[in-house]
């Protein structure tokens, strides 16, 4: 399976950062092994020194496709979790610098804990109007709604799928609202999605 993460797909998270809103999706992928197995912590790396959660709405596919029309993307998922698209914000801002790829500071071991699927059947609700909150050591740290997404998740499956051909379980990470931050070793990450807890992860 393959993880394709989109990038700056929240203005203002995008403005906290100092990057343009760009006109296309900025799209990276992680390796499987960025995943966490369930009731694992993610243990900081040694590689870099400041670690960033990025709270993210992940969309899992169930249908193989390719050159997908927008309107007829709604047909390649029907399941949605919450993740975890950590950073190495040093490593990220090295790279950047020299124009390098990502996948360093965004593809390590660990960086893409997912938390657990729903149905969106259940919560009744487009992909497009889901409110979603990360909650570090008991106080919300981010608070996202996916109506704010620059590129819908329709979009994005469209336009990916025209380089990638998409599998059954592969995840797609939406990007993040604004406020990012640094994790400690200590910290506990609690992720929910209309309420309801899907990702609960220690951070050692
Ligand atoms: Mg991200």
């Amino acid at each position: 399976m393959k993880i394709i993460c989109v990038g700056r797909n929240y203005a203002a998270h995008a403005r906290e950062l100092n990057n343009a809103v760009e006109e296309e999706p900025v799209i990276f992928m992680k390796p499987e092994t960025a995943l966490i197995p369930a009731r694992q912590p993610f243990f900081i790396p040694d590689h870099a020194e400041d670690f960033h959660f990025e709270t993210e709405l992940v969309v899992r596919i169930n249908k193989v496709g390719k050159h997908i029309e927008e309107r007829f993307a709604h047909r390649y998922y029907d399941e949605v979790s919450l993740g975890i698209d950590f950073t190495a914000r040093d490593t990220q801002s090295k790279l950047k610098s020299k124009g390098l790829p990502w996948e360093l500071s965004k593809g390590f071991d660990g960086s893409a804990p997912v938390g657990t699927f729903i149905p969106l059947q259940r919560l009744n609700k487009s992909v497009q109007d889901l409110r979603f909150t990360l909650h570090v050591n008991g106080e919300v740290r981010q608070s996202g709604h996916t109506a704010d997404m620059i590129f819908s998740v329709d979009r994005i499956i469209a336009f990916v799928s025209a380089y990638f051909t998409l599998k059954i379980g592969d995840y797609i990470f939406t990007g993040t609202p604004e406020g990012v931050g640094k994790v400690q070793a200590g910290d506990q990450l609690i992720a929910e999605l209309e309420g309801e807890r899907l990702l609960n992860l220690a951070v050692r």
